[in-house]
């Protein structure tokens, strides 16, 4: 099935209502709705707001879902009413275009080698959009964001995750501030996906083999753009009850959930590209979660072509990319090896290799049988590339791993980066790309990874950046007291405090932004430090500032979860109510509304845990500043006058000392630099050296960390060479 097939038949190519049928039009708007490419063109998903304004806020925007609402004639009805017909029209069309023009994309010139052998690209999760809840937090957003600019690239690229039948939970804040999980079914009826086919047009469906038994799995298509996205879902016919539901929930359950899951995504994965008639150039794993799939595909090339064991493994390690994504032990997966033993046992008799030595690619240490396996491990083992996800992460992650290599030194480490980039699209305001056309060159949305383009935003005139900004941060405010205000409502609270929350927060000020996971090593807490001085500064007769926080615990989490009910409660504290607010249940939806309208996104965890981080990086692109510790994408990202920096880029001696300095360099960079450059107004009352800053940002930050320009990093020195082209320097082992 060719990505235009989904295309419902277009019977007429009208612009004006006469030729086009209630059905025609409705089935139209269904094929816009049944792509997800529809959620970076500003101009459809306002057309699906624009049929219901309400519901499609209810509904998470999500437009299958306000469709079924409607029948064709009561579309239609709406359809003459708002004068839709043409928009509906143009971007059918658009979106046809723009399936069929694969031949003039980037990939077609640069990539051409891949055409026959596509990429596979696995990921535990995919943060596509906020209707497709399928992902967590950063790892998810990230593979979304790698597979829009795969398909705005023309990468040939075929993912492959699991679906998940509740996803992550959503989270509440009870009376106490304590978070509280709460998990809902997904209606798959009312997602973009549709059952998949193998090659000879039956359901597709794929059957593994434990030493206990068989796991069987069903798979989901889904189309992001012009990739395919595969999805497993272990919710069928032939599992027990339990196994039923071992894909319900990310990261839900115990190691053994975690390993099943985990066979799921690998092993299941390279079958379902098997059952497609898919022979992948390149298997990209990103993260270690899908580390078994290079097993499964030695295990189809030694049965299909009779190759060795030894001779697969070369053949598929050569074609494999795997990217590490965090210093932090915990992120790393590690099973037992009779649980290993357990799972992959039938694969082992098939690739012919004994249990010492399948175990032995998971150690570090292949002789200790003490070392538990590693899936980062077996990701590294398994693959000729691997790479690391920002410049300071890859130092990181090579001193980390360097005991694979003991004859190596440090720099001989073969563990390259890529620094993480964001969808541009997805994540750029409306009104800040309107300006942008406005003043940038006509193609610039076809030119986002070169740095020239942004050059441009030099000459736009101060008082329409400002402006422009200030607009977003007036509709970031308006959303986050309407979600303020409904958490009042859900706790039954009185009607004053309802009140008074609909009215939180002052446009006039300094506003800080601060969402993200509420891991420990983040430090959400770092600014309470001493509360007496944020106490000073949010209270300031002149110059005011106020704190916007967001953000989950994982479950099992008690400290993060302690320290959300910290800021949480901040809002019963006098000395800070209206002007600190935690918002409910961070996800794509929430985070897009914050980081297109504040002034200041805060970021201070532990250096060097932070692997690269991509929030701020969306709040660049809308022209809010950056306040962080150098770690992550922000060690190589700050020059000195694109934002503001926390600390000197240094290690500390322990996370007490480091704790006390990173939070005394907090406040003075916040009471020395960052408010009095705000607060600074010439006659017309503009901060003329803040939007320098904000220009600054823009100009020099925008382009490098876009996911087209990581996504053409990933393609020049991993998926080209990887797939038989010319090898560039990431081929270090
Ligand atoms: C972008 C995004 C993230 C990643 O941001 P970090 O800087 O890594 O915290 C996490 N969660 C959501 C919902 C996002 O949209």
């Amino acid at each position: 099935m060719t990505p235009t097939d989904m295309l419902a038949p277009a019977k007429t190519s009208s612009n004006g209502r006469g030729e086009m049928n209630a059905q025609t039009l409705y089935d139209k708007c269904m094929a816009l709705a049944s792509n997800l490419w529809w959620m970076w063109q500003p101009e459809v998903s306002a057309l699906f707001r624009d049929l219901d304004p309400i519901r499609w806020r209810q509904l998470d925007h999500n437009p299958i879902a306000l469709l079924k609402e409607f029948t064709p004639e009561r579309l239609d009805a709406r359809a003459t009413e708002m004068v839709l017909y043409s928009r509906i029209h143009h971007a059918y069309r658009q979106l046809k275009d723009y399936l069929g023009g694969y031949s003039s994309t980037w990939s077609a010139t640069n990539a051409g080698v891949l055409g026959s052998k596509p990429v596979a690209y696995f990921s535990a999760e995919f943060g596509i959009h906020e209707s497709v809840p399928i992902y967590s937090g950063g790892l998810g957003v990230l593979s979304g964001d790698h597979i829009k600019s795969a398909s705005g690239l023309g990468i040939p690229l075929v993912a492959i995750g699991l679906f998940y039948d509740q996803g992550y939970f959503k989270q509440q804040l009870n009376e106490e501030g304590y978070q509280v999980e709460d998990y809902v079914d997904t209606k798959v009826e009312n997602l973009p996906v549709q059952q998949a086919f193998d090659v000879d047009g039956k359901p597709l469906k794929v059957c593994i083999d434990t030493r206990n038994g068989q796991l069987f799995a069903q798979v989901w298509l889904m189309h992001v753009g012009r990739v395919r996205l595969y999805l497993l879902d272990c919710d069928v016919d032939g599992n027990s009850p339990e196994d039923r539901e071992l894909t319900s929930r990310l990261y839900g359950g115990d190691e053994r959930t975690r390993i099943r899951q985990e066979l799921v995504l690998g092993v299941g994965g390279v079958r379902v590209l098997q059952a497609l008639g898919i022979t992948p150039g390149v298997f990209h794993l990103n993260e270690g979660h899908s580390a078994f799939a290079p097993l499964e595909a030695i295990r189809q090339r030694m049965s299909e072509d009779g190759q060795s064991f030894d001779d697969a493994l070369r053949e598929v390690t050569r074609a494999t990319v795997f990217t590490t994504h965090t210093p932090v032990p915990a992120g790393h997966d590690r099973f037992d090896a009779e649980l290993v033993e357990e799972h992959l046992g039938p694969l082992r008799d098939a690739l012919g290799i004994s249990y010492e030595q399948l175990m032995g690619l998971g150690r570090v240490e292949p002789q200790d049988t003490q070392e538990s396996i590693c899936m980062t491990v077996l990701g590294l083992k398994l693959s000729r590339r691997a790479n690391a996800v920002s410049s300071l992460h890859g130092h990181v992650s090579r001193r980390m791993w360097a005991n694979l290599w003991p004859w190596r030194t440090e720099e001989e480490i073969p563990i390259g980066h890529i620094t993480n980039g964001v969808h541009i699209p997805s994540w750029l305001a409306h009104q800040m790309q309107q300006l942008y056309d406005r003043h940038f060159e006509a193609d610039w949305a076809r030119r986002m990874g070169e740095p020239e383009v942004w050059q441009a935003i030099r000459n736009v005139d101060p008082g329409e950046l400002w402006e422009t900004h200030n607009s977003l941060k007036n509709l970031m405010l308006a959303f986050v007291r309407r979600r303020v205000s409904r958490q009042c409502r859900r706790r039954s609270e009185g009607d004053d405090v309802i009140e008074s929350a609909r009215n939180v927060l002052d446009p006039n000020l300094l506003t800080i932004g601060f969402a993200r996971r509420f891991a420990t090593y983040k430090r959400a807490d770092l600014i309470l430090s001493d509360v007496e001085r944020l106490y000073r500064m949010v209270t300031d007769e002149e110059r005011p500032i106020q704190l916007i926080f967001a953000g989950k615990a994982h479950p099992k989490d008690e400290p993060g979860k302690q320290l959300i009910k910290r800021i949480a409660n901040l809002r019963h504290d006098e000395r800070f109510a209206s002007r600190v607010v935690f918002v409910e249940d961070y996800e794509m939806n929430v985070c897009r509304h914050l980081i297109q309208g504040v002034d200041v996104w805060l970021n201070n965890p532990r250096r060097p845990l932070e692997a690269s981080g991509t929030s701020g990086q969306k709040v660049v692109l809308n022209g809010g500043l950056n306040l962080s510790v150098l770690d992550g994408w922000w060690a190589e990202a700050y020059d000195g006058t694109n934002g503001f920096a926390i600390g000197k880029g240094t290690n500390h001696a322990s996370d007490e000392i480091g704790d006390t300095r990173d939070a005394q360099w907090l406040y003075e960079t916040l009471e020395n630099r960052v408010i009095p450059l705000y607060y600074h107004r010439d006659i017309d009352g503009l901060p003329r050296q803040w939007i320098r800053m904000m220009m600054n940002s823009i100009a020099s930050l925008a382009w490098r960390f876009s996911s087209d320009r990581m996504v053409m990093d990933y393609a020049r020195t991993g998926y080209v060479p990887a797939a038989g082209g010319l090898s560039c320097q990431m081929e270090l082992k």
